[in-house]
C-alpha cells in the first residue's frame, strides 16, 4: 500500500442538543506518500472534522482511517498541524516557538541541533533575521510562516493545514503559496490542505478533492496537470484570443 492516508467509507455525526447532525456520509480519499491533496468544499461542509479524524482527535461513527498502514485509533504526534489562526507563545522567541515540536518528541536531542534544525526552516521561509524577535513583533504572514517552520519541524508524516491563509490578505497569501511551494521543493511532505480557495487548490494541489454534499462525501476527485513550475502570474496570464 503506497497510500500514506486511506480513508475508507468515513461517517461521522456529531451529536447534538436537537438530535445527530450528519456531517460525512461515506467519505473516500487516498493520499499516496509525498502528494499534496488539496480539499476544497462550502463553509460547515465537515472540512474540519476530516482534520480532526485523520490527526486521531476524533473517531469516525463508521469507517476506517490509515495512516501510514496503521489505523488511527489516538491522537498522533506524526501528524503536523496548521491552522488559521496560528498560536504562538509571546513569551518565547520565534526560533523558541519553532523548535516546540522537537522538545516534545526529541528531548534527548541536543539544543544546538534542535535550533540548527529551526534555523535551517526559518532561512527556507525567509525568515532568518527574525529568529530572536517576539511574535507580537511580526507581521501576520510572518507568524504563519514561522507556524509553517513549527508543524514540520519534527518531520512529521503529513502536515494538515486547515485554511492556514484565511486570515491573510490577498497579496500576503499569494506570497504565501509561493513560501509553501518553495518549501516543498526543499523538504518534500505529504500534505492535505483545506481551503475553500479555488485558485490556491489549483496552484498548491497535486490533487484537489471537492467535498460537497450535505451530509459531505467526496463528490470529485481531479488530479491536477499542471506543470510543476507553475507560477502565482501564470495564474493571471490571460489565454492568447488570437
Ligand atoms: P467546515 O470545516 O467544512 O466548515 P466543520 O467540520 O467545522 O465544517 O463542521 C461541519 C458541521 O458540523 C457544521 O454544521 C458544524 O456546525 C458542525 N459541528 C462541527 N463541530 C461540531 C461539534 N463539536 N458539535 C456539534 N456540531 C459540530
Ligand atoms: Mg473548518
Amino acid at each position: 500500500m503506497d497510500n500514506l492516508i486511506d480513508i475508507k467509507g468515513v461517517s461521522h455525526a456529531y451529536q447534538t442538543a436537537a438530535g445527530p447532525l450528519p456531517v460525512l456520509d461515506g467519505l473516500n480519499m487516498a493520499v499516496p506518500e509525498g502528494e499534496f491533496c488539496a480539499v476544497v468544499g462550502p463553509s460547515g461542509c465537515g472540512k474540519s472534522t476530516l482534520t480532526r479524524l485523520v490527526a486521531g482527535l476524533m473517531k469516525p461513527d463508521t469507517g476506517e482511517v490509515w495512516l501510514h498502514g496503521e489505523l488511527v485509533k489516538s491522537p498522533r504526534k506524526t501528524v503536523g498541524m496548521a491552522f488559521q489562526n496560528p498560536v504562538l507563545l509571546e513569551w518565547r522567541t520565534i526560533l523558541q516557538n519553532v523548535i516546540l515540536p522537537l522538545e516534545i518528541v526529541a528531548p534527548s536531542m541536543p539544543k544546538a541541533q534542535k535550533e540548527a534544525r529551526a534555523h535551517e526552516l526559518l532561512d527556507l521561509v525567509g525568515l532568518n533575521g527574525f529568529a530572536n524577535k517576539r511574535p507580537s513583533e511580526l507581521s501576520g504572514g510572518m507568524r504563519q510562516r514561522a507556524s509553517l517552520c513549527r508543524s514540520i519541524v519534527h518531520k512529521p508524516d503529513v502536515l494538515i493545514m486547515d485554511e492556514p491563509f484565511g486570515a491573510l490578505d490577498a497579496f500576503t497569501r499569494e506570497d504565501l503559496w509561493q513560501t509553501m511551494r518553495d518549501l516543498r521543493a526543499q523538504e518534500p511532505f505529504t500534505a492535505v490542505l483545506i481551503t475553500h480557495d479555488l485558485r490556491e487548490s489549483v496552484f498548491l494541489g497535486d490533487q484537489v478533492i471537492v467535498m460537497s454534499g450535505r451530509p459531505a462525501h467526496a463528490q470529485y476527485t481531479l488530479k491536477v496537470d499542471l506543470p510543476a513550475d507553475r507560477t502565482i502570474e501564470s495564474l493571471y496570464t490571460p489565454e492568447a484570443t488570437e
